[in-house]
């Protein structure tokens, strides 16, 4: 088991958790349920860390992980199915016969 990111809001950690667990990766959480001991041992040592269970999925993960906290990277030209005509990504229809994109 390795340790992925640990974060003070469990918003962030569901979040990740969520993002991987739909890759088919598994993960547990760490500190979920210690919000209630805040102040009896430092604070840092109580956020919500999250663990991928399989080593084999930690370069994966972290991939997943990194990539969800950049932009969205632009969408692919596509080609009107319809007239052939080459469309930009952003465009949900075709420009010239206004054919709706699968
Ligand atoms: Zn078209």
């Amino acid at each position: 088991m390795k340790k992925l990111i640990s974060s003070s809001s469990i918003v962030d950690i569901a979040h990740y958790r969520n993002l991987l667990s739909s890759e088919g990766i598994e993960t547990f959480v760490r500190n979920e349920h210690l919000g209630s001991i805040v102040g009896e041992i430092p604070f840092s040592e109580v956020w919500p860390e999250l663990w991928v269970v399989n080593d084999l999925d930690y370069d994966r993960a972290r991939q997943l992980i990194d990539g969800s906290v950049v932009e969205e990277s632009p969408k692919a030209p596509w080609r009107c199915a319809s007239c052939g005509t080459e469309n930009e990504g952003q465009f949900a229809a075709c420009w010239s016969c206004g054919t709706h994109h699968a």
